[in-house]
């Protein structure tokens, strides 16, 4: 999970960007008389998402009994999402934020569109508040459903507000097998608490990472095969060891917690790999 900058517009000013090209006087005029509720929703948003208690927000039926869901769903599609709409320059601002294109809910695959954190079918107000808006792939925006988190640990990261960056929490275990292969798992610093483990762990089973992860390495595992061979014959299986410790540090430096760190760790620290574990194919 990567984390990214918090977005600086406003909820109020995006809402009254998106609904400037409403034509329909009437309803311009009960979307706009909401804008309150709004700001004040994306408020407690703000607060809940920084003490990770995002899970105790209610979903609501409606905004005030003056704008149902589906008004607003339309604002969102309508008004940010559509090329050419009011909002969709706030729409295109997310979606560019992520460094090279990658989604931070995977770090591997491009992004596409832009995920509700809480679903817009159970929180209207929220349909187009920038902090609720994150730039996702494809599959990932598909993997989070519209479920809503009971319990803090069942709550996804959510990447302007939850930084795990800094520790090193992404391990692989190199199963000795013909072809090798690595499993990936969350392994959490001692001094996480058993919560946000639990939610680092959720988030990592909700986007199926294991399997994302495992897949990529083992298209990588073959790339390395030939040149592994070659430093093995041509010197040892120090040089095999040398060579894959280089890589690992090269990874750490860009990402701590990239399959391919975690990856490269695990091969370097392997001696079944090292002695000819790579060979087996
Ligand atoms: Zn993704």
């Amino acid at each position: 999970m990567r984390k990214l900058d918090m977005p600086a517009e406003d909820a109020g000013q995006v809402f009254r960007m998106c609904i400037g090209g409403v034509r329909n006087a009437a309803l311009r005029r009960r979307l706009a008389s909401v804008e309150a509720n709004i700001v004040a929703d994306a408020n407690a948003f703000r607060y809940a998402a920084s003490t990770a208690m995002l899970h105790t927000m209610l979903p609501e039926e409606d905004i005030a009994g003056i704008v149902s869901k589906s008004e607003m769903s339309d604002v969102y599609t309508q008004r940010m999402a559509k090329k050419g709409s009011s909002g969709r320059p706030i729409y295109d601002k997310l979606l560019a934020a992520p460094a090279h294109g990658r989604c931070p809910l995977c770090g591997q695959r491009t992004v596409s569109t832009l995920d509700h954190h809480l679903p817009k079918a159970h929180y209207p107000t929220l349909a187009v508040v920038p902090i609720n808006l994150i730039p996702t792939c494809a599959d990932c925006n598909r993997a989070k459903t519209d479920a809503i988190a009971q319990t803090r640990e069942e709550q996804t990261l959510h990447p302007y507000f939850d930084n795990i960056e800094n520790d090193s929490w992404l391990e692989a275990d190199v199963i000795e097998d013909v072809p090798a292969s690595l499993r990936f798992c969350v392994s959490p610093p001692v001094d996480w608490d058993e919560s946000k483990a639990a939610r680092v762990r959720h988030h990592f089973k909700v986007f199926k990472l294991a399997a994302l992860y495992a897949s990529h390495a083992a298209e990588e595992l073959a790339g390395m095969r030939y040149r592994l061979k070659k430093l093995f014959d041509e010197a040892d299986a120090e040089a095999v060891v040398e060579h894959l410790w280089e890589e690992a540090e090269s990874r750490a430096a860009i990402n701590v917690n990239s399959w391919q760190t975690a990856m490269y760790r695990a091969l370097a620290s392997s001696n079944w790999y090292c002695n000819g574990g790579f060979r087996l194919a």
